[in-house]
């Protein structure tokens, strides 16, 4: 990346001199893509490029079986971000790892917020991002502890009147195709597939020699419908907040799986960026949601 190298010194471009800051130069340099790495300037030219697209990669800090560091959802979802606008440029939103993991609590290096805090601190980051200009916010969610929460979140934008756009995209964490997986079980967390991931993100923060330390079998104790939800859920079936067999994975599935997920980004990006639709409609509903009952069929 040559960010930063010309505007050290002026530079010479087709016979004249340039002064450092001139706007055309640096128009012409590649933008960083994380939000703390550019200047004021630059940051008003990325949120141009970007069309006011803003990411907002969502991690964790949670045990992630008895192998991988606290942070794996963090790192493998900046990871597959920071490749996925390098595709198609979008300002990336440092890192954020507030979100929903009481299930966890009981293990060590877990950072379980209120949920008050949670929505608030969410809810006031997507306001600044917005009052930044970033008008269409792709949140990138990397944990699967917030699966309720952030299609709460998108849906709680209904509420008040927003002058831009919640994007939620899930984790895809596995596709099918692919290199063929060794485990049979479930693999919810920490497993195969979760380790593979982290082998090419983080392959030096991988102890593989030790996913085999403690069990991630589903140990069924709670008998119940399918269709009936209680929270206990995961920590009776998962107690060592381990869910899968980390210890069969390879880089080659984490490739493909990484693969895919940058795929899925980059669409969710330019599906943003296309989508001249979203903000008007939401403007008709809150401008109808002040006076219901004038609202005809
Ligand atoms: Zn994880």
């Amino acid at each position: 990346m040559i960010r930063g190298r010309l505007a050290a010194c002026g530079i010479i471009l087709a016979g004249a001199i340039v002064l450092p800051g001139a706007t055309g130069v640096r128009a012409q340099e590649k933008l960083s893509p994380k939000w703390e790495e550019l200047t004021a300037a630059d940051f008003r030219l990325g949120l141009q490029q970007s069309k006011g697209t803003c990411l907002l990669p969502f991690g964790i800090l949670e045990k992630h079986g008895p192998h991988l560091p606290l942070g794996t959802d963090l790192l493998n979802v900046r990871y597959a971000s920071l490749q996925a606008v390098a595709v198609e440029y979008a300002i990336l939103f440092p890192e954020y790892y507030f979100g929903q993991i009481f299930e966890a609590k009981h293990e060590p290096g877990t950072v379980a917020y209120s949920l008050e805090l949670q929505l608030k601190l969410l809810q006031e980051t997507t306001d600044e991002m917005a009052r930044n200009g970033c008008k269409k916010i792709v949140i990138v969610n990397g944990h699967g502890g917030n699966e309720h929460l952030l299609p709460l979140f998108g849906q709680a934008q209904m509420d008040k009147p927003h002058d831009y756009v919640v994007y939620v995209l899930d984790g895809a964490r596995s596709r099918p195709g692919g290199p063929a997986k060794k485990s049979t079980g479930i693999d919810y967390h920490a497993g195969e597939n979760e380790t593979a991931n982290t082998m090419v993100s983080h392959p030096d923060l991988v102890h593989l020699d030790r996913a085999a330390g403690e069990s991630g079998a589903d140990q069924k104790r709670v008998n119940l419908p399918e269709d009936v939800y209680t929270g206990i859920w995961w920590y009776a079936r998962f107690p060592n907040h381990y869910s899968g067999d980390g210890s069969v994975a390879t880089k080659e599935l984490g490739e493909w799986n990484m693969k895919n997920w940058i795929a899925a980004i980059v669409e969710a990006i330019r599906a943003a960026k296309a989508d001249e639709q979203s903000l008007k409609i939401q403007n008709e509903f809150y401008e109808k949601s002040m006076h219901p009952l004038d609202t005809r069929p």
